[in-house]
């Protein structure tokens, strides 16, 4: 029975919005995503397994210690202030060219604090963020325990994703990059090198950010185009790859046998591994609201199937996807895939 690591504790996050073009829209990485995911796998026959708590040095050898910080403290601070927003959003960023490329000044105002460390406005902190962001961290921890203790595939099943999240600096509704941080805890149980995959419809860019020219966690990210207007717009281009890293944007529109054959040379790229980590997002699939990718759950399982071929020990990080109807059944066919071999 293929195992799945869940916490409760991830719940907790409830981001109720995001701010986009200024404005404030519902939010739709909701704690429902996580619910409708975990009832498919029970139903499916899926072993959960609790997560075991860790302590933070997985955590602080992904991230700056300042932005753990951050994020443990600053809904505390901000619903002491009493500001009007509900949520921690920033107003005004700390581009490095805004001080000549010197550290800046840690703000006295708690409202200006986020704009060190936030690269968008639509990543809202409020009550429980830091607590599910943390527990993610541990069920993605946990699952790399399993995998190091002999399973040949177990599954994260955790939220919020974590693959927008550079060492500093958080954005795309991610605090805490889980991929990244199950890549080098894998790195260090299992010997390198480890491949990270990422078949989120949006381009991994903190996981490759933190990896990039580092030849130990080689690192493949299947995408819509940024330069077809898409998220995180300035980054995930074909021509960042190198011997570390494979860039594969592809055109809005984009159905299986495109995605299928993208997925097949990030496999490819990733062949030579000792271990593999899958970030699972099922935002490609059609009728995603987030993305404009259209590949069906049939294209999902072949996804496993290719991925399962490289033989490897696999842990699967759950990212993206927020159609609620049919994320459940779209992780397992996946992992259906993946179970093949
Ligand atoms: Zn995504």
């Amino acid at each position: 029975m293929l195992p799945f690591v869940w916490s409760d504790d991830c719940l907790r996050h409830e981001p109720e919005a995001e701010v986009w073009v200024g404005t404030r829209t519902p939010a739709t990485e909701v704690p429902a995503r996580l619910v409708a995911i975990r009832g498919e796998l029970l139903s499916s026959g899926a072993r959960e397994v609790a997560a075991q708590a860790h302590d933070d040095s997985a955590l602080l050898a992904v991230h700056d210690p300042a932005l753990v910080e951050f994020l443990r403290t600053t809904w505390d601070e901000w619903e002491s202030a009493r500001l009007p927003s509900d949520r921690v959003v920033p107003y005004v960023f700390a581009r490095k060219e805004l001080t000549s490329g010197r550290e800046p000044a840690t703000p006295a105002a708690v409202w200006a604090r986020p704009g060190l460390f936030a690269y968008d406005t639509m990543t809202l902190i409020g009550p429980g963020t830091w607590e599910a962001a943390r527990a993610a961290v541990d069920v993605a921890l946990t699952t790399v325990d399993l995998v190091a203790g002999g399973e040949r595939l177990a599954y994260a099943c955790c939220r919020p994703p974590g693959h927008h999240v550079t060492r500093s600096l958080y954005g795309g509704s991610c605090y805490l990059n889980n991929t990244a941080i199950a890549a080098t805890a894998l790195l260090a149980q299992v010997g390198g090198p480890v491949a990270v995959v990422d078949i989120d419809a949006h381009h991994g860019n903190g996981t490759q950010e933190l990896f990039l020219g580092n030849a130990a966690v080689r690192t493949a990210s299947v995408h819509v185009d940024p330069g077809a207007g898409w998220f995180p717009h300035f980054l995930g281009f074909a021509e960042e790859s190198d011997d570390t890293n494979l860039n594969l944007p592809l055109a809005p529109g984009t159905s299986d046998l495109g995605w299928l054959a993208a997925v097949t040379r990030a496999a490819e790229f990733a062949a030579g591994a000792r271990a593999l980590v899958i970030a699972l997002g099922l935002d490609a699939a059609t009728g995603d609201p987030e993305s404009p990718l259209e590949v069906t759950a049939a294209g999902y399982r072949q996804a496993g199937r290719i991925l399962a071929e490289l033989d490897l020990p696999i842990v699967v990080v759950q990212e993206g996807g927020y159609d609620l109807e049919t994320i459940g059944p779209l992780a397992v066919e996946t992992l259906r895939g993946l179970a093949t071999v």
